[in-house]
């Protein structure tokens, strides 16, 4: 049913999805720190606060910055936000510093981001890791939301797998937020139905997602085996693990990212991914939703996002 969705509406949606975005970093990423464990998270005990975020967060920060300012992605401007507000110590990966500086310093971004990789462009997980929100924004269509995102991918993903692991993740969102206004969840499989229908079938991406479908309801060990947890930090070990996980917890979002946390890999960002997602659904402080507690334990988010 076609419906007319305010700025101010999209934009509640993406924040929400930043919020879930956030927290999922920022807790995920303690567990990078000698000394945690995911068993204490699985027995309800929080790691001390402050959780800093990281490149995930900073990144959908100006996506959501972006849309706030514009309604839709300017590809030029967004490449500059990315370059101008990237602080390398959050732990961005190496070729991601390298294109960043390159757009920082004149290069043209299409020009920069195809030099990743010896020409043949980026497939890491750092556009699929930013772009929840903006899905969330586009909860009125999918299309738009695939089109967007994949928009928001190039500027420095330029492989085709990265800007289909994008497309996936703004894809769930905005179905995640669909389902949110309708009051109605969907089931796990139409869920990832939904996804895949929207990705290029040639990708490796793809295959995941229609893999992890085939995966509902498994243990997570079998999971991670067959479709990956982010361990490679490529679009393809990432975002059909993601899918997985945020179908079939769409509803809890603490145990969603717990089971990130338990998952192992690239930790941060499939939390954030899934976080991402959850929240466009259950939104904060809601039943379900992103704790209270866990918000306040994250590090804020910079002042210029509004
Ligand atoms: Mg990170």
């Amino acid at each position: 049913m076609a419906f007319t969705l305010f700025p101010d509406s999209r934009l509640a949606l993406a924040r929400d999805a930043l919020a879930g975005l956030s927290v999922g970093d920022a807790l995920g990423s303690q567990f990078f720190v000698p000394g945690r464990h995911p068993a204490d998270l699985a027995a309800g005990r929080l790691p001390p606060p402050p959780w800093e975020w990281t490149d995930d967060t900073e990144m959908a920060c100006s996506v959501v910055a972006a849309l706030a300012e514009a309604g839709r992605v300017d590809r030029d401007a967004l490449a500059l936000a990315f370059a101008r507000r990237c602080e390398p110590y959050r732990g961005y990966g190496p070729g991601a510093v390298r294109v960043l500086r390159l757009i920082r310093t004149g290069t043209p971004w299409p020009v920069a981001a195809a030099s990743a990789f010896d020409g043949q462009g980026s497939c890491g997980n750092g556009a699929a890791m930013r772009v929840g929100p903006l899905g969330a924004y586009f909860a009125d269509s999918t299309s738009r939301a695939a089109e967007q995102a994949g928009a928001s991918a190039e500027v420095t993903h330029a492989h085709p797998e990265g800007i289909a692991g994008a497309v996936a993740v703004a894809v769930a969102a905005a179905l995640a937020a669909r389902a949110r206004l309708d009051g109605d969840r969907p089931e796990p499989a139409r869920l990832l139905a939904g996804v895949a229908a929207a990705l290029d079938p040639a990708t490796e991406v793809h295959r995941r997602v229609r893999r992890a479908a085939d995966l509902l309801g498994r243990p997570l060990p079998e999971v991670v085996d067959a479709v990956g947890n982010g361990a490679r930090v490529t679009a393809q070990d990432t975002v059909g693990f993601t899918c997985w996980v945020a179908a079939t917890h769409l509803h809890d979002y603490p145990t969603a990212v717990r089971t990130c946390v338990e998952a192992g890999g690239d930790v941060d960002t499939t939390a954030a991914i899934v976080g991402s997602v959850v929240a466009a659904y259950t939104g904060v402080g809601t039943p379900g939703g992103v704790p209270p507690g866990w918000l306040a334990a994250r590090e804020p988010l910079p002042a210029w996002v509004g």
